[in-house]
C-alpha cells in the first residue's frame, strides 16, 4: 500500500546533502520492516517521507495508490491522520498535561468526542500494561514509559501504520525490550510497523530489513512470504473524520495548554490586564475628575456681560436712561447699568492737599447689583451722591465715609458710599463713581469718553445676552459696539473634555499597541518553544489552520481573562483615587464591555502574529532532535 519509486530528497545547505538518493520501497499491509543504516544514512528522512511528514523533491510516492504529488496541505494532513501513527526517538508528547490527552491526541484531530477519545485512550494504556499513567503529568514519565504511550496513541488512534524512528536509541535494554514488545504486539494485530533502529537485536525481530548508506537501499533481507503471515483479513480504518478538529474540543484543548504552561500564561495575562487597566483606570479617573471639574465650573459660572462703545453727541442722558430700560427687559438680563466713563478728573479732600489725578465714572442707581459692588459696612446702595473707591479714600489721607464731602474739579460733591471690594471691575477701587445720570454735576465734558453697558446675567444667559446687547444699543452699527462676555461654562467644558478624551484616547492606543506588541513577541516566542509540540500536532494529523486555531484561541482567551483582570485592577484604581482625593468615584458602565472586547481584540492581534508564524511549523524539522 505504501509505494515508493527513485524517491529524492536533497536539502539545500550549504554544505548541499543528498539525503536521499533514488529509494524504491513497497510496504504491503501488515508486516515488521526495520531500517537500519549508519547515522545520516538517511533514516530518518526516509521515515518522514513515508510518514508524509516531508515530500520527496524526486521520484513517486503512492500512499493507497493515491500519488502523493496530487496532494496539497490539507490532503497530506488528512491522509496522515488515515494512515500513519509515529514514535519519535525525541519521546514528543504534550508536556505538564495528562498522559490521556497525549494518547487521545490523533483522535482530537478526527473530531471523535472526548468520551470515546478517553475510553480508547484508557484501553490501550491497559493493554501495554500502563493503565496506570493515565492520570499522570506526561512530563513525569521515563523514556520507556513516553515511547510506551507514543504506541498507545497508534493503538488508541487504530492508525494502520505506525513508524517508528530509533524508539529505542535513548533506552536501557530492559525499557527496549518492552518497547519492542509493544511494537510486535501491534504487529500482531495486523499493524504495519516500520521501524529504524540501530541495535541489531532489535533489527532481527523484524521480519524484512533494508540497510541505508548514502541516501541509498544497499541491501535487503526478509522472506516475502513471511509478509503475507501477517497480512490482516481487513484493517479497520480509524474513527472519526480524517484531520477534523471540534470547536468545543479545540477550545477545551487551548486551556488545557495554557493550563500546563501557567507561568508564560500569567506573564501573558498580566501584559493585556496592564494596558486595559491602565486605559481603564486612567479613563475612571479622567472621568471622575471630569465630574469633579464640572461641578466646579458650574458653581464658578461667570455672569457677567460689558458692552462698551463711544456715544453720540445727543441727548446722552436720555439715550442712557433708555438703555438702561431695555436691556433689563432682554431674558435673561438680572441687572443693568449704564455708566459713562467721564476721564481723568482732580480730587481732593475738602482740606486741600493732597489732590490726585483718578477716573471718573457716572452711573445710575443699579450700578453696585449689576457690577456686584460691596460697599463698606454692608451699607445698602445709595441712589445719589458719590461712591469713592476703598484704595482712594486711602491715599487722600482722610477718613472717608457717608456723609464726607470731596472736592472734584472744585466742586464739592457729597459722599454716600465707599465701595470695599469690586471683583468684576477692580478698576473702581481707585475711582470716583457719580450718582448722577441725569448729569446734574457739569464736569466739563460731553459727551463722555465712553459708554459703558453693565449687565449681570442669569445662569447660562451670558452667551446669549452678549449676542443681543449690540443690536439694542445700535440696531444700526452693531458691529461698533464692543462686547465682552464670559466663555459658556457648557462651551468650556466641553473643550475641556474633548481635550481629555483625546487624550485618553491617545493614552489607550499606545497602551493598547505597546500590550499588542508584546503579546505579539511573548507568543511568538512561546511558539517557537512549542515547536515539537506543535510539529507532533500536525505528525497525528493536524491542519495548519488547526494549529493556527490553538495558538488564536490561547491569545483569545488570554485576552479575555487579561480584559476582565485589567477591569477590575483599573476599577481598583479608580476607587482607590477617587477616595484619596474626596471626589466622587464616576464607574461607566460601558467600561466592562468595553474592556472585555478591548482584551479580546489585543489578543486577537497579538495571537494572530505567533499563529501564522505556528501555522509555518515544518513538522518534520521541528520534530528532528
Ligand atoms: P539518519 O536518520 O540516517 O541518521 P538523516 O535522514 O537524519 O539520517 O539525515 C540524512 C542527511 O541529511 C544527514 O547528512 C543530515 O545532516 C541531513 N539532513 C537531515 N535533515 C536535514 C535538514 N533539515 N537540513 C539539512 N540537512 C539535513
Ligand atoms: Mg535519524
Amino acid at each position: 500500500m505504501l509505494r515508493l519509486r527513485g524517491a529524492g530528497r536533497t536539502f539545500p545547505g550549504p554544505p548541499e546533502v543528498r539525503a536521499l538518493a533514488g529509494v524504491d520501497l513497497d510496504v504491503a499491509p501488515g508486516g515488521f520492516l526495520a531500517i537500519v543504516g549508519p547515522s545520516g544514512g538517511g533514516k530518518s528522512t526516509l521515515l518522514n517521507v513515508v510518514g508524509l511528514l516531508e515530500r520527496p523533491d524526486s521520484g513517486r510516492y503512492a500512499v493507497n495508490g493515491i500519488p502523493v504529488a496530487d496532494l496539497d496541505d490539507d490532503g497530506l494532513a488528512r491522509c496522515r491522520s488515515d494512515t500513519f501513527s509515529f514514535v519519535f526517538q525525541g519521546f514528543h508528547l504534550l508536556d505538564r498535561r495528562p498522559v490521556l490527552d497525549s494518547v487521545g491526541l490523533g483522535l482530537l484531530y478526527r473530531g471523535v468526542p472526548r468520551a470515546e477519545r478517553d475510553a480508547r485512550a484508557r484501553d490501550a494504556l491497559e493493554r501495554l500494561g500502563i493503565g496506570v499513567l493515565a492520570a499522570q503529568p506526561a512530563h513525569l514519565l521515563s523514556g520507556g514509559e513516553r515511547q510506551r504511550v507514543a504506541i498507545a496513541r497508534a493503538l488508541a488512534t487504530g492508525s494502520p501504520v505506525v513508524l517508528a524512528d530509533e524508539p529505542t536509541g535513548n533506552l536501557d535494554s530492559g525499557n527496549a525490550e518492552r518497547v519492542v514488545d509493544a511494537l510486535e504486539g501491534l504487529v500482531g494485530e495486523g499493524t504495519t510497523v516500520v521501524l529504524v533502529t540501530h541495535s541489531p537485536e532489535v533489527a532481527a525481530r523484524a521480519d524484512r530489513r533494508i540497510r541505508l548508506r548514502d541516501g541509498r537501499v544497499v541491501e535487503t533481507e526478509g522472506d516475502r512470504a513471511d509478509v503475507a503471515d501477517h497480512a490482516p483479513a481487513s484493517v479497520a480504518s480509524p474513527p472519526g473524520r480524517a484531520s477534523t478538529l471540534r470547536v468545543r474540543d479545540l477550545i477545551v484543548d487551548a486551556a488545557g495548554s495554557l493550563a500546563a504552561r501557567r507561568g508564560r500564561t500569567a506573564g501573558l495575562l498580566l501584559a493585556v490586564a496592564v494596558a486595559v487597566g491602565l486605559a481603564v483606570g486612567s479613563s475612571g479617573v479622567a472621568t471622575s475628575a471630569r465630574a469633579q471639574v464640572s461641578a466646579t465650573f458650574d458653581a464658578h459660572a461667570n455672569r457677567d456681560v460689558t458692552a462698551q462703545w463711544t456715544p453720540g453727541e445727543a441727548s446722552v442722558a436720555q439715550e442712557a436712561t433708555d438703555l438702561a430700560g431695555r436691556l433689563r427687559e432682554l431674558p435673561g438680563v438680572e441687572e443693568a447699568s449704564i455708566v459713562d466713563d467721564e476721564g481723568p478728573h482732580a480730587i481732593g479732600a475738602i482740606a486741600g492737599r493732597p489732590r490726585l489725578t483718578i477716573p471718573v465714572f457716572r452711573a445710575d442707581a443699579a450700578l453696585p447689583a449689576a457690577a456686584l459692588l460691596t460697599l463698606e459696612g454692608g451699607r445698602p446702595a445709595p441712589s445719589d451722591g458719590a461712591l469713592v473707591g476703598a484704595n482712594l479714600a486711602g491715599q487722600l489721607g482722610v477718613q472717608l465715609g457717608p456723609g464726607s464731602v470731596v472736592l472734584l474739579d472744585g466742586v464739592q460733591v457729597e459722599v454716600t458710599g465707599v465701595i470695599a471690594r469690586s471683583p468684576r471691575w477692580p478698576e473702581l477701587l481707585g475711582s470716583v463713581v457719580l450718582l448722577d445720570p441725569d448729569r446734574v454735576v457739569d464736569l466739563g465734558r460731553t459727551p463722555p469718553v465712553r459708554r459703558i453697558a453693565v449687565i449681570a446675567a442669569g445662569p447660562g444667559a451670558a452667551q446669549q445676552i452678549a449676542g443681543q446687547v449690540p443690536f439694542v444699543i445700535d440696531p444700526v452699527r452693531p458691529e461698533a459696539i464692543e462686547v465682552f462676555a464670559p466663555v459658556d461654562p457648557g462651551t468650556l467644558r466641553g473643550e475641556v473634555e474633548s481635550d481629555v478624551f483625546a487624550t485618553l484616547l491617545a493614552f489607550t492606543a499606545v497602551a493598547a499597541l505597546a500590550s499588542t506588541l508584546g503579546l505579539a513577541n511573548a507568543m511568538t516566542v512561546a511558539v517557537l518553544e512549542r515547536q515539537a509540540e506543535l510539529g507532533l500536532r500536525r505528525a497525528v494529523g493536524a491542519r495548519r489552520r488547526h494549529i493556527a486555531a490553538l495558538i488564536l484561541t490561547e491569545a483569545v482567551m488570554v485576552g479575555c481573562v487579561g480584559g476582565i483582570v485589567g477591569l477590575l485592577g483599573g476599577t481598583l484604581v479608580i476607587l482607590a483615587i477617587t477616595i484619596l482625593n474626596r471626589w466622587a468615584p464616576v464607574l461607566e458602565p460601558l467600561t466592562a464591555p468595553l474592556a472585555l472586547v478591548g482584551g479580546v481584540v489585543v489578543g486577537a492581534l497579538g495571537g494572530a502574529v505567533a499563529a501564522v508564524r505556528a501555522s509555518r511549523i515544518q513538522p518534520a524539522q521541528a520534530l528532528r532532535l
